[in-house]
């Protein structure tokens, strides 16, 4: 099987990069859209393994040192762009110092290069413009995949040189096979969205209580995380674009150091072995502390 295949619930934009790398003719960029944790980034990295691998060309082995090297993040024609600092976002210096000057030179092992942008809608302005030339005319064997959760407000010149690709929300019995146990899960959501809004209205809920609810029955605690993160991100980006005073500024940073905050948890559980109901309780507590202004 394919790395792509592996894919769960993205049938229809899987079966079409499947037919690209088959003709050998992978668009230059793509703009995978969708909903936060259905897949768009773990398809992203398929891609990547498809095009890179050294045993399998065009399908990836999950076993060569390019494979292991693109999975483990360190592959040097595979760059990720992530979020970065508080404001969580790509700014132009990265696209200076990562993108621009690697476009000169062919990609390091030949194959191919890739450029992997998280979340579209973190690039800085600047950055999404400094990276306009490159998505027309990229250099042979050099891919863009940009992934976002809001197309719809990316500038409309990176939308227009970038192949769309949707995805779905997974299916609700192949997200609980992928997140865990269903009643688990379902309990960890409620009782983060509940945290949410504790962070927000600081009433007296019992965080120790809600920490266990959302790491009871094995769930897995992670995914939900991260979906909470960018949440709080996309919230943070959105308050920023729109503030019109330091009052309006100081909610979106506030937001935007959640979003840090839920991602260092989930960083400590996921890299660290951190324990995951203690540390979920430590950033409850920590993020009833810090409320959110309300606007
Ligand atoms: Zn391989």
């Amino acid at each position: 099987m394919t790395v792509l295949a592996q894919i769960r619930g993205q049938d229809r934009p899987v079966a079409i990069l499947q037919r690209a790398l088959a003709k050998q003719r992978v668009g230059h960029a793509y703009l995978f859209t969708g909903p936060a944790s259905c897949g768009k980034f773990t398809t992203a990295l398929a891609l990547a393994a498809a095009l890179c691998c050294e045993r399998r060309p065009g399908e990836g082995c999950e076993a060569c040192s390019s494979c292991e090297r693109i999975e483990a993040g360190h592959h040097p024609d595979v760059q990720i762009l992530e979020r970065e600092g508080a404001a969580q976002i790509v700014p132009i210096e990265t696209i200076r110092r990562r993108v621009l000057p690697q476009l000169g030179h062919p990609p390091h092992e030949g194959r191919a290069r890739l450029f992997l942008i998280e979340e579209a809608g973190a690039l800085q302005t600047a950055a999404a413009n400094a990276l306009l030339k490159a998505l027309e005319e990229p250099p042979p064997r050099t891919h863009f995949v940009l992934c976002t959760t809001a197309a719809d407000q990316l500038l409309p010149t990176i939308r227009s040189r970038c192949q769309r690709l949707s995805f779905s929300a997974l299916p609700a019995d192949v997200r609980a096979e992928l997140v865990g146990d269903d009643d688990g899960a379902a309990r960890a959501e409620q009782a983060i969205a509940e945290l949410t809004g504790a962070s927000r209205r600081a009433p007296g809920i019992d965080l120790h209580a809600a920490a266990a609810a959302a790491t009871s029955a094995r769930a897995e605690v992670s995914p939900l995380l991260f979906a909470f993160a960018q949440r709080l991100h996309d919230e943070a980006s959105r308050a920023a674009r729109a503030a019109t005073d330091a009052a309006a500024l100081g909610r979106a940073a506030a937001l935007a150091r959640h979003a840090e905050l839920v991602l260092d948890t989930e960083a400590a559980i996921t890299n660290n072995n951190a324990h995951a109901q203690l540390a979920l309780e430590s950033l409850l507590y920590r993020l009833r502390d810090q409320p959110i202004p309300t606007a």
